[in-house]
């Protein structure tokens, strides 16, 4: 049984064929999904989904990339959202310097503002990290993100900071990256974290991991993450698909 922690079933790529993408989901054993809503339309989709299917939770937050278009009273918003019963963690958040649609410090107020009000609504967050590792952890750090803890989304830093961020109460997310060939880091930090604190996730429709590398990614490929961080491991799939999925409802407190 598999749980992808970080879905995006609300865009627009799934428009067409949901209802496939999910049946793929579940004939691969995906038992519960995280969709993640990052903007008004997407959080609103997200909330849309979590009422028509059971097994979808879901993540609200303000992206990074799109910092410059939170207004007050989306903050207000998000708090509003975090006391639905199936609205299990705040973002995505955090910094990404890859896009310059947001200025840094814009950035930077939005993701602190966010970190606080995961503490005040008691919910863990989820990271998007590009090219700011550095910032980012120090922002976790001064602003006591430790408290609620979350997940470094589809981890693509070194094995220190993956160690620094679980002893931070972060559990590491690894996704399509683990399995593509050239792609040394996610496979040393499989290698390395220990399962406990491993998560893992697609960020369909991006990321596809090997042989969809390209293409529209989709839920049910989450699978061949858990086979990549197994044969990484040495271990069992089954073990790797049990571990994965027993933190992801520890982390976002979802009963089963
Ligand atoms: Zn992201
Ligand atoms: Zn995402």
């Amino acid at each position: 049984m598999l749980f992808d922690t970080h879905v995006h079933l609300n865009a627009e790529q799934y428009n067409e064929d949901i209802e496939e993408v999910i049946e793929r989901a579940r004939a691969a054993g995906v038992e519960t999904m995280v969709v993640v809503g990052f903007d008004r339309p997407t959080i609103q989709k997200a909330l849309e989904l979590i009422e028509k299917y059971e097994f979808l939770y879901a993540s609200v937050g303000w992206h990074p990339v799109d910092a410059i278009d939170m207004e007050e009273e989306d903050i207000a918003w998000l708090e509003e959202l975090a006391a639905h019963p199936k609205v299990v963690a705040l973002g995505e958040m955090g910094l990404d310097y890859h896009w310059d649609k947001s200025p840094k410090d814009v950035q930077k107020e939005v993701f602190r503002k966010q970190i606080q009000l995961a503490k005040k609504v008691k919910l863990p967050i989820i990271i998007h990290n590009r090219e700011a590792t550095q910032d980012i952890v120090e922002i976790l750090k001064e602003e006591g993100a430790e408290e609620v803890g979350g997940i470094m989304h589809c981890f693509s830093g070194s094995v220190e900071t993956a160690r620094e961020c679980v002893a931070m109460n972060f559990y590491i997310s690894l996704g399509g990256p683990v399995t593509f060939k050239n792609a040394k880091k996610p496979k040393e930090v499989a290698v390395d974290i220990p399962l406990d604190n491993l998560l893992i996730e697609t960020d369909c429709p991006y990321l596809a991991p090997h042989p969809y590398r390209g293409k529209r990614n989709e839920p049910a490929y989450v699978k061949l993450v858990a086979e990549q961080i197994a044969e990484l491991k040495g271990m069992d799939y089954e073990e790797v698909a049990r571990i994965t999925t027993e933190n992801a409802h520890k982390l976002f407190s979802i009963e089963r």
